[in-house]
């Protein structure tokens, strides 16, 4: 009895009670930490113009964030308040009853980890910005609640090694990759096809396993001159605006990479899933903003990586492109096979680049001798391993959301959905995990 009433006192406490409410969500203890956590994120933003990726809570908070400065050692101040507002874990408020394992008991103990760790992640930016220095490891803990592998240089240089027996023609393999790669780029005249093509393929996919909320749209913009290769803005309503950076070449594999990633079941799925889920249905104000520098973008970039695989399982992602989208491109279908083997030996290198920004951002290392490693062991061109210095310069530890995010999400979803899992189970557990606040440490158990 103890057990149920603790419970249902929790519910009532955290505002569960909200779930079939629209916005404005009514005033419990933890909806208004996650309307003064929403304030403190837009107040952060004026100081760094990439800490609001996106935002589309009530227009009248992001105008009275607006109207003022809040110093940032008030942001840390008043960030560092709100944790101790929330105090412990949820677990250990709810004593006993913590084992309680009904899916609403989860999604709360799960809501009161996120504040917590995106407030820690908060604190942790706004420190950064006020000047204190952090190594790679560290800032990658306290930002996206993540400890990414390390590797040798010997690890990567025996992977070019098989490489080198694998790969046409003869040289050095980075040069030797660059080029036999070259063949493989998409006209310009073609992106927009093969790009759209691909996305109405990963669309396709996705919708028969997650429902989309209804009107969900987006556009595609071609830009250039950007430190990453493509972008999802979302702005809320169930829309997105996705660019295209078209500043150096974009090859045949780019376009599924692209399309999944960034629209279906990628950043525009996902964010379309929290707005309708969390902060529509629940009323779970926390989710109408998305911080750049926190835990969720190793949860969105991962599980934006892992869905190409979960749209295209197995053999039928290389099939679909040598049937569909060589052709369309004007490229030869015949070496798709040889191609996408070539592919996955040099995926394995992707490591490499985390790597190259540990040493350059923990100063053991410069930008020439960071763009010169990834060229030897993320075989990137000159151009590219040049932009993608600007990325770590910008973003930082942020790397590791991609190829580590996508590892963590692999091995959750694989975990839950079980050993024997068909495409369709493994599916449901991706679509829930979407539409749930789970943290990285959190995909762990
Ligand atoms: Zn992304």
């Amino acid at each position: 009895m103890r057990f149920v009433r603790l419970v249902a006192l929790t519910l009532v406490l955290l505002g569960a009670w909200s779930r079939t409410d629209t916005a404005p969500s009514r005033s419990t203890p933890m909806n208004q930490i996650a309307e003064s956590y929403v304030k403190l994120a837009l107040a952060a933003g004026r100081h760094d113009g990439d800490f609001v990726d996106a935002y589309y809570g009530p227009p009248e908070w992001k105008a009275e964030a607006d109207s003022t400065t809040v110093p940032l050692a008030e942001i840390e101040q008043r960030a560092t308040a709100l944790i101790a507002q929330l105090g412990e874990p949820l677990d250990a408020q709810l004593g006993e009853s913590a084992g309680a394992d009904t899916a609403e008991a989860t999604q709360l103990r799960l809501r009161h980890a996120y504040l917590r760790k995106q407030l820690a992640a908060m604190v942790a930016r706004v420190k950064m910005l006020q000047g204190t220095k952090v190594s790679f490891d560290d800032e990658a803990l306290a930002l996206y609640d993540a400890s990414p592998p390390t590797n040798t240089e010997h690890h990567f240089q025996e992977i070019v090694a098989r490489l080198d027996k694998s790969l046409p023609g003869s040289g050095p393999v980075p040069a030797r990759y660059v080029s036999y790669r070259n063949r493989f780029v998409i006209p310009a005249a073609k992106v927009d096809t093969v790009f759209k093509t691909a996305i109405a393929a990963c669309k396709e996919r996705t919708a028969k396993h997650v429902t989309l909320p209804p009107g969900e749209s987006f556009v595609v913009e071609y830009v250039k001159d950007k430190p990453w290769s493509g972008y999802n803005w979302y702005k809320g309503d169930f829309h997105s605006v996705i660019q295209v950076n078209t500043s150096l070449p974009i090859y045949i594999d780019r376009a599924v990479d692209l399309a999944c990633h960034e629209g279906y079941p990628g950043h525009h799925v996902y964010n379309a899933l929290i707005e309708k889920n969390l902060v529509r249905d629940r009323g779970w104000m926390e989710f109408s903003i998305y911080p750049l520098f926190s835990p969720q973008s190793l949860i969105a970039e991962g599980s934006a990586n892992y869905g190409i695989d979960i749209a295209f399982p197995g053999e039928q992602r290389s099939a679909y492109e040598r049937d569909t989208l060589f052709p369309l491109a004007g490229l030869p279908a015949d070496e798709a096979d040889e191609y996408y083997r070539i592919q996955g030996l040099v995926r394995e290198l992707s490591y490499a680049g985390n790597e190259a920004a540990r040493r350059y951002l923990n100063g053991e290392i410069d930008a020439a001798a960071a763009a010169a490693w990834l060229q030897q062991y993320a075989l990137m061109s000159p151009a590219v391993a040049e932009q993608r210095v600007k990325f770590f310069d910008k973003y930082r530890s942020y790397v590791i959301n991609y190829n580590y995010g996508q590892d963590l999400v692999r091995e959750y979803v694989e975990r839950a959905a079980g050993p024997n899992a068909t495409p369709d189970q493994r599916w449901s557990v991706f679509a829930a995990l979407l539409a749930s606040p789970r943290l990285p440490s959190g995909l762990a158990q």
